[in-house]
């Protein structure tokens, strides 16, 4: 069956909470951001700044200790723990322990933005995932954290499939790297190549594009085309995976918080074009559009 498009009548059965007036920031969520690197420390920020755009009400980054001081400015907001890198720009393994306090207090995880060493990255997620484990904890992983599935712990036969759901925000180019499908033939064999890897990884996936396509371990799909061209400009999958992690930190399932933040995105790009024209809106642009938008589809 063709995949169920992500409208309004949709969007409202998937009714985000709005905290009470008297909520406190806890009770708004706690999003934890672990990326950046020396070459890409920007990607963090975006997607931290969107995540608090999106509503959650507390916000941690965890990035390399040689640019934890100027993420820390860019974003005031944000307790920012600087962790230990390796010579190509990944973070040690051992440097999650540092999370470890934070573990049982976060409601969402985004892992990936910003990220040089896909391999480091892959040993960075599978250290963290089992240190979840029975938490309620929703895990994101974006760009060089997909990586996982690539990589799995010793002993274990590549793809990894994970124990349990997380999501995935795969482009075409990734997805091609992640399952060796020629990247020109995911645009047209998106919905049955998502389908196999969401069952395949137990992960949900949102294969991003023009049209993006998400589909649950267990088949259930949706899609949605919007937005324009201008939002194939870098850091824009920074900010739609930030905006993600807000949406599940504040209690929206993972498919549902990957349907409102791909509508949201694709929003924010067309009021920006429609005040900007449709070249030339700058990623970190995006997410200052998403308050307005939340409060519309409320
Ligand atoms: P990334 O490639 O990770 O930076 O993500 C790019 C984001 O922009 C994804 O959310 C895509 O769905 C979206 N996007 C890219 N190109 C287009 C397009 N031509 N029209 C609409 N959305 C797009
Ligand atoms: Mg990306």
């Amino acid at each position: 069956a063709r995949p169920r498009d992500l409208d309004a009548t949709l969007l409202r059965s998937w009714p985000l909470t709005i905290p009470s007036n008297d909520a406190d920031k806890e009770e708004r969520g706690h999003v934890l951001i672990l990326g950046g690197s020396r070459e890409m420390p920007g990607a963090v920020i975006l997607a931290a700044v969107a995540a608090l755009r999106a509503g959650a009400g507390k916000l941690t980054v965890a990035t390399g200790r040689s640019v934890a001081q100027l993420v820390a400015l860019a974003i005031p907001e944000s307790r920012v723990l600087g962790l230990d890198e390796n010579e190509t720009g990944g973070f040690t393994t051992e440097a999650v322990a540092a999370l470890d306090p934070l573990a049982d207090r976060i409601n969402a995880v985004l892992i990936g933005p910003g990220m040089q060493d896909e391999e480091a990255t892959a040993c960075l997620v599978h250290a963290l995932l089992p240190r979840l484990h029975g938490t309620e904890t929703s895990v994101i992983l974006d760009a060089n954290a997909m990586g996982a599935i690539l990589h799995p712990p010793a002993g274990v036969n590549p793809p990894f499939r994970f124990g349990v759901p997380v999501l995935v925000t795969p482009h075409a180019g990734e997805m091609a790297h992640l399952t060796g499908i020629a990247k020109e033939n995911i645009p047209d064999g998106a919905d049955r190549i998502a389908i196999e890897a969401a069952q395949r990884w137990n992960a949900v996936v949102a294969l991003k594009g023009a049209r993006t396509v998400i589909v649950s371990p267990e088949g259930e799909r949706w899609q949605h085309e919007g937005g324009n061209v201008g939002l194939a400009t870098s850091g824009s999958g920074d900010v739609l995976a930030g905006i993600i992690a807000g949406l599940a930190a504040r209690g929206a399932t993972l498919a549902q918080a990957a349907g409102w933040g791909v509508v949201l995105h694709a929003q924010a790009g067309e009021r920006l074009a429609a005040r900007m024209g449709r070249l030339g809106y700058l990623a970190r642009e995006l997410a200052d559009e998403v308050p307005a938008l939340l409060e519309q589809a409320a």
